[in-house]
């Protein structure tokens, strides 16, 4: 038990006692993962509604342990924020989805638009925009080329810096877009103040789609207000035909889900887009 002031003790349950191990497993073997080669990134299309095409992609990291087997996001990225971890392994996300995506451009397989995930951690770091535009010179791929998702949590610290650190990015040539948008507690207010391009409406609206009618209309009045504001509009999660119908029908600019694909190796990715594959 660990006291936590007078009279007041928290007892451990086993399930806590199991949940801290496999942190403290997850962390130690996080340490070697990178050096090791661990990780591989995963492509999944984002899809322009007018044409049916493939118009870019997310890369999403995946982590292969040799004795844990196939470790999903969501059991390490959180580790690798508290640790900082996420530094260094971001970076490695940063330079390798640029590389490929650069290589496919090469290849004449389109010029497509690759979105990176972009975290708290990487966020105040001061080195981030020299590291950005060191990986875009380094690699050769076209500013415009690049994404950075970014969530409304990190604007949370300090708005200015924020505001200045976004401008600073966008001064590179590089879009930036509001991941998971409609779930944070941010006010809309930073929405014209941002110099931010593209709205992804989160996958918890969207999957409400055919049940809430009220969620339906959260989507609309989100389309809505994106293009009132020059933005454009990434529907994220979309799974069944009919969250399509009705994100077309509201003017979605484009779509990312299972529907169409869910994210896959970079050779899969190749395969669909040598197969000019369209929704
Ligand atoms: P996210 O950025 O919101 O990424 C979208 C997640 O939704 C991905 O999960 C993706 O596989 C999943 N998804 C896409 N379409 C569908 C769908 O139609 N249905 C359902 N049920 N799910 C769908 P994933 O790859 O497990 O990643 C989870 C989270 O981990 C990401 O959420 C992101 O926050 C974080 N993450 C992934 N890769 C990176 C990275 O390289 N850096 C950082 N900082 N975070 C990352
Ligand atoms: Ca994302
Ligand atoms: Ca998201
Ligand atoms: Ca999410």
């Amino acid at each position: 038990a660990k006291k936590l002031g007078r009279n007041n003790f928290q007892f451990y349950t086993p399930a806590m006692n199991e949940e801290a191990l496999e942190r403290v497993r997850i962390e130690s073997a996080l340490r070697n993962a990178l050096e090791r080669d661990e990780f591989v990134l995963h492509y999944q299309p984002q899809v322009e509604l007018a044409s049916g095409q493939i118009v870019g992609m997310e890369a999403l990291i995946r982590w292969q342990h040799p004795e844990l087997g196939m470790v999903p996001p969501v059991r390490f990225i959180g580790v690798a924020e508290d640790t900082g971890l996420i530094v260094p392994i971001g970076a490695w996300v940063l330079r390798t989805a640029c590389a490929q995506n650069k290589a496919w451009l090469d290849a004449g397989l389109g010029r497509l638009r690759v979105a990176v995930n972009l975290s708290a951690r990487q966020f105040a770091a001061p080195n981030l925009i020299a590291q950005i535009e060191a990986v875009l010179a380094d690699t050769g791929l076209p500013p415009a080329c690049l994404d950075i998702e970014l969530t409304e949590s990190l604007f949370m610290d300090d708005i200015t810096v924020a505001v200045e650190l976004l401008h600073s990015m966008k001064a590179l040539g590089v879009s930036m877009s509001i991941d998971d948008f409609g779930t944070g507690y941010s006010s809309l207010s930073y929405l014209s103040r941002f110099p931010i391009d593209v709205l992804k409406i989160d996958r918890s609206f969207v999957s409400a789609i055919n049940r809430d009618a009220n969620d339906a209309a959260l989507v609309s009045s989100i389309i809505a207000l994106a293009h009132n504001l020059k933005l454009s509009v990434i529907a994220e999660g979309v799974e069944t035909a009919e969250q399509l119908a009705y994100l077309r029908g509201h003017g979605c600019d484009e779509m990312q889900g299972y529907f169409f694909s869910k994210p896959v190796p970079a050779a899969e990715f190749e395969q669909m887009l040598r197969q000019r594959r369209r929704l």
